[in-house]
């Protein structure tokens, strides 16, 4: 098989990409409602598979979505369909829309939920950034508000997101840091800010940002090393005077930024903190995580 014809699991059944279609008529098409997740695989096993359904479950139940599987069920699904693509090291991405209904909003109207499984094989995000740093900047439109459409949801909307990554792209950004509606630094558009001051790290909590599953991980990291963390919110001053920068994400792993806003990071280098929680975080993915062909 290869690499571009891979089987995506689709409401039971397993199909060739080329053949993986979803109706015009899905509400997760028409309207991005639905939910979705982004996985990891390394070295044969699926890192913080757990953590990740769980939270699929939990967004799912804030826009009042039946996912119509256990989540015993859902995670089989998922080693199922890497085993079927015989894929150790891969990106996964989970997505349950809210299925076929009329043009309508009314999600009522809706026949039953659609389950999509895609894995793909994946290398690094970044690619060089990880050892040059990734150059930063804040936009203007800010995160989408927590008593319109929570930033804690993932939802299959994410123009917000998208939005906020035109405007970094027109600024020369590698990635693009949100404020929210207060000036408070939100979250990076996929993935979480976490800053480093006098030997602390700092990052805000998660009511304005996405529940990072990375983010936690990376604050493990943090505590088991003994290093001081608070979580706090921050503002623009916090962010332009920190001696360090790192985001963190299932996509982005850690990556540290050295530029924000035209202003030089530190030294320029990803700094020393940076670094540890990278290598830390790295041995986790390969030791740790549900096994795929066991
Ligand atoms: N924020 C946003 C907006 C994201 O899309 C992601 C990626 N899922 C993250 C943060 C990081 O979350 P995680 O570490 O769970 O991938």
């Amino acid at each position: 098989m290869s690499s571009d014809d891979l089987l995506v699991y689709i409401n039971g059944e397993f199909v060739p990409e080329s053949e993986a279609k979803v109706s015009v008529f899905d509400h997760g098409f028409l309207y991005g409602d639905g939910v979705f997740e982004g996985i990891r695989a390394y070295n044969g096993r699926v890192f913080k598979l757990k953590e990740h359904i769980d939270r699929l479950y939990d967004c799912a139940k804030v826009i009042d979505l039946q996912i119509p599987v256990t989540k015993e069920e859902f995670m089989d699904i998922i080693l199922e369909t890497l085993r079927r693509n015989n894929l150790r090291d891969a990106y996964i991405r989970p997505i349950v829309t809210r299925g076929v209904g009329d043009l309508g909003l009314d999600p009522r109207k809706c026949s039953r939920p659609m389950i999509i499984v895609i894995t793909k094989p994946w290398g690094k995000l970044y690619g060089d950034l990880y050892e040059k740093g990734l150059k930063a900047v804040t936009v203007t439109v800010r995160r989408n508000a927590i008593d319109s459409l929570p930033p804690n949801i993932k939802s299959l909307n994410y123009l917000n997101n998208i939005l906020a990554k035109i405007e970094a792209n027109a600024k020369g950004g590698d990635e693009a840091i949100f404020l929210d509606h207060n000036g408070y630094i939100s979250e990076g558009s996929g993935d979480n800010v976490f800053i480093v001051k006098n030997g602390a790290v700092y990052t805000p909590p998660t009511l304005n940002n996405l529940k990072g599953i990375t983010r936690a991980v990376a604050i493990e990291i943090i505590q088991k090393l003994g290093i001081p963390f608070k979580e706090t919110n921050l503002g623009l001053f916090d962010l332009y005077s920190a001696d360090e920068i790192f985001v963190t994400g299932t996509a982005a792993e850690i990556a540290p930024i050295t530029v924000i806003d035209g202003r030089t990071v530190g030294d320029g280098k990803p700094g020393e903190i940076t670094k540890r929680l990278m290598d830390e975080f790295r041995k986790l993915t390969e030791t740790e995580g549900v096994p795929i062909y066991e």
